[in-house]
């Protein structure tokens, strides 16, 4: 019985690993379909400066519209994306989004930044530079309104590679910004960030959720965790100082809660992002109607 259990089994586990990759490979096919004919939709979300309450910046999030699973979230496919070599693809027709969109809030007269993140497999090509300048001069958009977001992972496989990188593509592309995603979600050391022409540090919503509980609108801290806010708070502490002595613009991420918005605020933190102040919305909504100021904490 012992051998029928392990063949039984077996068969369920190579049942489990066909039916895998067989969805994967179906959305791969249907993700490169999306792809060719511009069926994912952008949507953004808003970075709000605490300093005025004014929207700062926006960031702009990829979803597919997929017709039978309804609106996918990047950590549905993102990951088929990179298996299938289409990320460079799909940061390409994001930047076309993006600019399309830059060039009607020029028009408007509407002054936000729209924030895109780059995938390593984009930097890696080291093409980014050409096809943005590019697109900057089709549409007429100054790239100073544009921010690129680039993760640690990213960056810490070559340090001085990336860091060159980097240079260039602001050289290439006058006032572009440059923010650190996610940042201290890695094993980053903080002695690498003075060596990265950066403009933004955005501090990784694991963090802002270790302050204060979310979805809670009295400032009362998660029960039973009073170390791991303490952590938190010092580290928090800690890249705002860094981050103001390099001179770069503090982001905090995954904003759930009036508490956390309360602490952030008193933290010193330029600008707050997360659902309790803007929830991402699609891109082409974002017209003169901007998005809401930020609630009184
Ligand atoms: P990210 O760049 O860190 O983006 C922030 C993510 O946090 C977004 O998830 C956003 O919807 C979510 N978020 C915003 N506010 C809150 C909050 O208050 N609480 C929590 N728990 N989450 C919040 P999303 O859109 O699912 O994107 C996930 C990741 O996928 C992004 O993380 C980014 O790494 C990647 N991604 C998204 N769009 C693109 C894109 O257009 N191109 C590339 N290359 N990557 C993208
Ligand atoms: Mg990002
Ligand atoms: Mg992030
Ligand atoms: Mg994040």
């Amino acid at each position: 019985a012992a051998k029928g259990d392990a063949r039984a089994s077996f068969h369920r586990y190579q049942q489990a690993m066909t039916e895998t990759l067989e969805t994967r490979l179906t959305l791969e096919v249907a993700l490169r379909e999306a792809l060719a004919v511009g069926a994912l939709e952008l949507f953004a979300q808003p970075r709000f400066a605490l300093r005025t309450g004014a929207v700062a910046a926006f960031e702009a999030l990829v979803r597919w519209p997929h017709p039978e699973r309804g609106l996918l979230l990047p950590g549905c496919f993102l990951e088929v994306a990179e298996r299938g070599g289409l990320m460079a693809s799909l940061d390409a027709w994001v930047f076309e989004q993006a600019l399309v969109h830059l060039s009607r809030w020029q028009r408007l007269g509407l002054p936000y930044r729209l924030s895109c993140n780059l995938s390593a497999a984009s930097f890696r090509r080291g093409d980014v530079a050409a096809g943005l300048g590019e697109l900057a001069g089709r549409y007429g958009v100054d790239p100073a309104r544009l921010e690129l977001e680039v993760t640690e992972d990213l960056l810490m496989h070559d340090l001085d590679r990336a860091a060159q990188q980097l240079r260039q593509l602001k050289a290439q592309l006058p006032g572009l910004r440059v923010a650190l995603d996610d940042f201290g979600r890695g094993y980053s050391s903080l002695a690498y960030l003075r060596h990265l022409p950066l403009d933004t540090l955005k501090i990784d919503r694991a963090f802002v959720a270790d302050l204060a509980a979310p979805n809670l609108a009295a400032p009362r801290v998660r029960e039973g965790a009073p170390r791991t806010q303490r952590t938190a708070l010092a580290v928090i502490r800690a890249v705002v100082a860094l981050g103001h002595e390099l001179g770069l613009s503090v982001v905090a991420e995954g904003v759930e809660s009036a508490a956390q918005l309360g602490m952030l605020t008193a933290l010193g933190v330029d600008e707050v992002q997360g659902f309790f102040v803007g929830s991402p919305a699609p891109l082409r909504e974002v017209a003169g109607a901007g998005a809401a100021p930020v609630p009184d904490a």
